[in-house]
């Protein structure tokens, strides 16, 4: 079979990660869809940069669901696979999914990038603060952060907001906010794959279709005679375009739907 799968939040919901529109998606007081978003970063970066790393705290004690380990067993029994995943977790890699086979379309939790410039590294397991110390050895580096600092920055904020050792700007979690284009490079792998040819199986799981793009490679990767399965507790934009509907949380309904195919 040829396959297209798409996930969004609601596949990672009982691992433990909340979503953004759910009954625990808030924190402290503020509306994660609001967050996500450059505004409150212009505005207050510490703010941001504290609930991103709350986050991959939360991540990183989470486990992969059944739903999780089921994607990862239909990837390797399929002829063609693809995942499209909203998610910014790596649950999905960490329940054994090739990376090859799969596209974080809204980036990745655990990448920090420069704002400015191209630079951008991976944090490491054991992260308590997303605070970049510059390497004082390389000179070009550290003087324009030392200028930087005594411009614009008192040693405790210095301490705490992530600056690119490159170019001395803001670093910031390598996600794609709301607003904010996606990468073209990943763009580019899901058209590939939509080009040579439609699927036999599109399973769309945990999203909320709010984002056109997610309605449209659905319908097209189904074209005329695949078959579209929802697997959502609730209703979507995409339910009444989907050929079954299963309202269901994920980890109960995959591994039955998986096991059957
Ligand atoms: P969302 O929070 O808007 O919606 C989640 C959807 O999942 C809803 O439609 C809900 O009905 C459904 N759902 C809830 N529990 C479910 C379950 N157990 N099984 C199946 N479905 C369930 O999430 P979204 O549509 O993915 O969009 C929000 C954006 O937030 C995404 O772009 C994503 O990048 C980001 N986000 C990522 C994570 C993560 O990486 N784990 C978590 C929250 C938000
Ligand atoms: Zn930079």
């Amino acid at each position: 079979m040829r396959i297209l799968v798409i996930t969004g939040a609601g596949i990672s919901a009982e691992s433990g990660t909340p979503t953004f529109r759910g009954k625990d998606g808030y924190w402290r007081n503020f509306d994660p869809t609001n967050l996500a978003t450059p505004k409150p970063f212009a505005r207050d970066q510490n703010l941001v940069w504290e609930w991103y790393c709350e986050r991959r705290h939360q991540i990183r004690e989470a486990k992969p669901n059944s739903a999780h380990d089921a994607i990862a067993r239909l990837s390797i029994s399929a002829r063609e696979f693809l995942l499209v995943t909203q998610n910014v977790d790596d649950l999905h890699a960490r329940a054994g999914l090739a990376k090859e086979k799969m596209v974080q379309i809204h980036g990745d939790i655990f990448v920090t990038r420069c704002s400015r410039c191209d630079f951008s590294r991976i944090e490491p397991e054991q992260e308590h603060s997303p605070s970049v110390t510059p390497a004082r050895s390389d000179s070009a580096a550290s003087e324009k952060l030392d200028r930087f600092k005594r411009a614009s920055l008192k040693d405790e904020e210095y301490a705490e907001v992530p600056r690119c050792p490159a170019c001395a700007a803001l670093m910031r979690p390598g996600v794609v906010w709301f607003g904010e284009q996606l990468d073209t490079k990943k763009i580019e792998i899901v058209e590939n794959y939509l080009n040579r040819g439609s699927c036999d199986l599109v399973l769309v799981i945990g999203t909320t279709a709010l984002f056109g793009y997610i309605v449209d490679w659905a319908l097209r990767a189904r074209g005329e005679n695949g078959e579209l399965i929802e697997i959502n507790p609730d209703e979507t934009p995409l339910s009444s375009l989907a050929t079954k509907c299963i309202r269901e949380p994920a980890a109960i309904a995959l591994p039955q739907l998986i096991s059957k195919l």
